[in-house]
């Protein structure tokens, strides 16, 4: 896995760069997996860490891929996030630091009632 910021550009693309390592987002109704509805799971476009399964995978409406849980508790990392004067809580990958998105809790009442707000470009698809 890349240690250096160096290392990280040159494994990344610029887009996924901006999101993961410097914790910018995507346009909405951007993303190539915002409407994949085939079975498998979301490893992080990064490292490769499980993170979610199309078993939780939601249309939310929002433009960005949207889960009600995360496959495994420790395979993400939530902060504390106030940078837009608004309080989110961020949604980090725990392997390799990553910035993933935002959990918010207006997600599925009949599920977890979260809303794991996914940026698509830091998502890798892998199909079952
Ligand atoms: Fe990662």
């Amino acid at each position: 896995m890349p240690k250096t910021e160096t290392e990280w550009k040159k494994k990344l693309t610029k887009e996924q760069y901006k999101v993961l390592r410097e914790k910018s987002t995507e346009l909405p109704f951007t993303g190539k997996l915002l409407r994949n509805k085939e079975k498998g799971m979301y490893r992080c476009a990064a490292c490769g860490n499980v993170l979610f399964s199309s078993e939780t995978k939601f249309d939310s409406g929002t433009g960005w891929p949207s889960f009600y849980e995360v496959e495994k508790s420790d395979s993400v990392e939530l902060h504390e996030d106030t940078t837009i004067g608004m309080r989110r809580v961020e949604v980090v990958c725990k392997k390799c630091g990553g910035h993933l998105g935002h959990v918010f809790p207006d997600g599925p009442r009949e599920k977890t009632g979260k809303r794991y707000c996914i940026n698509s470009c830091a998502l890798e698809f892998e199909k079952k």
